[in-house]
């Protein structure tokens, strides 16, 4: 039979006319595969990193398997060398040297490791009721209700007074035991249940059940708060001021599993912005000779604002950038001013269930592939880079030369809400930026949704980059 001919509306539709395809109108069965297995190796590091301080751990050793090494300021670096430098544990650069001269400036990928989640307060450990609990102090935006009834693991570190370090996991072996926040049963929640969403659950009462037996018969009172003490000391050898220096935090105890009958999605814990620290990572560890500088960030207290000196805020990525150009007798402004920066970062997906909080043509959808954000913030468009023309091009020819897919979206419906990345810090810098990322159903949730296939045509997306 003849192929049908195309009428001339078709024809001219097709020329002119923008429409992005599923992931299952373009790919083939070998190429479904290509993400499945890569993402395989993503579940796995999300399961091992979920403090910014495990990851940095985990990107490390990667690195070095990989040619990487400490950077020293002191050296004069020659094309093809790798080095990395580590900020305080929770923050990485890595760099792969260019063949091209580093005044021509360098390409930056800058995602984040830190995550929503729990933390325990200075002094958290206290007994009421013949129960022991921790106090906690939530980090980053989230829905306070998601906490309650789960179960949580204990990640963090403590500095003791004697100035040893101890890390500290709980709760993520099998056979190890977890933490909860106990929520109201709905028999006696009648005026719970009428208090605002924001309310529903105070802050306050984001206490995490720890222990409820009591050290053996005694006079002493709070003895069930000194029998967790005891097993923690006999553990970790701390005492209770030792939690005066230490950062602890509750994260979900659960694995990251595939989701759906077709496991074309991944739930897990801490995909914002994991899911961009790890393609970017793998994507950095594959291009051993690029052409340019090719530096990759994985940085901390993005969901807090980026400030603190782990955060993309303080002056660490400016400072590395001096010291890698001054041995060249190049001043850091020139290369910084010569550099391009894709802000990794993850973006709402269109929800079906909440579509009214989406714009349908300027949303991102799962399965569309890595998405392209011009510009986040809020409102007027305040607090936000917003990529130029140009930048934006550059970007466009890139992807499609690549073949990567690729869709643009906008964090849902103007004046419903809003939100940044760490783009307009790097910005700062004179560089041109743009955010660039994976969507993402049920975004700081404790259990966060992705589709394989954007993960991995956003690792598709930094290869093409780096080159
Ligand atoms: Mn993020
Ligand atoms: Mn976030």
């Amino acid at each position: 039979m003849a192929e049908k001919k195309k009428t001339e509306a078709q024809l001219l539709k097709e020329k002119l006319c923008y429409s992005p395809k599923n992931a299952g109108e373009r790919f083939s069965d070998s190429e479904w595969e290509k993400a499945d297995l890569f993402c395989e190796g993503y579940k796995k590091f999300l399961d091992m990193a979920k403090t910014e301080r495990e990851a940095v751990e985990i990107a490390i050793s990667m690195a070095r398997e990989n040619g990487f090494k400490a950077f020293d300021p002191t050296v004069k670096y020659k094309a093809g060398d790798r080095v990395f430098l580590n900020n305080r544990g929770k923050a990485l650069i890595l760099c792969t040297v260019g063949t091209e001269p580093i005044e021509k400036g360098v390409k930056i990928v800058a995602s984040h490791i830190d995550s929503p989640r729990l933390d325990l307060k200075p002094r958290p450990l206290y007994e009421e009721a013949q129960l022991a609990l921790f106090k906690t102090h939530y980090y980053g935006g989230i829905k306070k209700y998601q906490w309650t009834a789960i179960p949580l693991a204990l990640h963090g570190v403590v500095v003791r007074a004697d100035g040893e370090k101890v890390s500290v996991i709980i709760g993520e072996d099998e056979g190890d035991p977890v933490f909860t926040v106990s929520d109201l049963l709905p028999h006696l929640a009648a005026e719970q249940m009428q208090r605002k969403a924001t309310d529903l659950i105070k802050g306050e009462a984001l206490n995490v059940l720890v222990g409820g037996r009591m050290f053996k018969d005694d006079k002493e009172s709070e003895r069930v708060k000194l029998a967790v003490l005891q097993l923690l000391n006999e553990k970790y050898g701390i005492i209770e001021a030792d939690f005066l220096s230490a950062e602890l935090t509750m994260v979900p105890a659960f694995k990251a599993a595939d989701v759906g009958l077709d496991r074309s999605f991944i739930g897990a814990y801490g995909h914002d912005d994991r899911v961009c620290a790890y393609t970017s990572l793998m994507a950095a560890l594959k291009n051993k000779k690029p052409s340019t500088t090719v530096v990759t960030i994985l940085s901390d207290k993005e969901e807090t604002g980026s400030e603190g000196n782990s955060g993309l805020q303080s002056k660490y990525l400016q400072y590395f950038i001096e010291d890698l150009a001054a041995p060249h007798g190049i001043a850091g402004r020139t290369v910084l001013s010569n550099s391009s920066c894709l802000s990794a970062d993850v973006n709402a997906a269109y929800d079906p269930t909440y579509s009214e909080v989406y714009e349908r043509n300027n949303s991102a959808y799962v399965n569309y592939g890595v998405v392209v954000t011009k510009y986040t913030g809020a409102r007027g468009k305040s607090s936000t880079n917003d990529a130029s023309a140009e930048f934006m091009g550059k970007v466009r020819s890139m992807l499609d030369d690549a073949g990567v897919q690729w869709q643009t979206g906008e964090l849902g419906k103007v004046d419903a809400g809003g939100g940044g990345t760490v783009a307009m810090y790097v910005a700062a810098y004179n560089v041109d930026v743009v955010d660039i990322g994976v969507p993402v159903l049920s975004m700081h949730a404790p259990f966060e949704v992705v589709a394989k296939n954007d993960v991995y045509q956003t690792y598709l997306a930094f290869d093409a980059y780096n080159k």
